[in-house]
């Protein structure tokens, strides 16, 4: 039985997935998959390969949120303040 960090892991190096999906394949809550996603970059560059991130953006305007480290999605745009906030993906490379 491998553990939640691993089954992400074995998830993004198939395949790109959002927080959403992730949570869904793996029976846990985003929140948690969220809260994996800094000690898993740290394992996945300790092997040489990256977590990659694509950042979100908003739905309405299509600003991208480039800026932020944090893999949680923010809550709104800072420049048109809509909430439509497409989630970032993670995919490992
Ligand atoms: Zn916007």
């Amino acid at each position: 039985m491998s553990t939640i960090r691993q089954q992400i892991i074995d998830l993004l190096e198939n395949n790109d997935h959002d927080a959403r999906e992730i949570s869904q394949l793996l029976r846990i809550s985003e929140k948690e998959v969220y809260s994996h996603m800094t000690h898993i970059e740290k394992t996945v560059s300790a092997k040489g390969k990256k977590l990659l991130i694509t950042p979100s953006a908003c739905l309405a305007c299509g600003y991208t949120f480039k800026q932020r480290n944090r893999p949680e999605p923010p809550g709104k745009c800072p420049r048109c303040k809509s909430e439509r906030i497409r989630k970032p993906r993670f995919s490992i490379g």
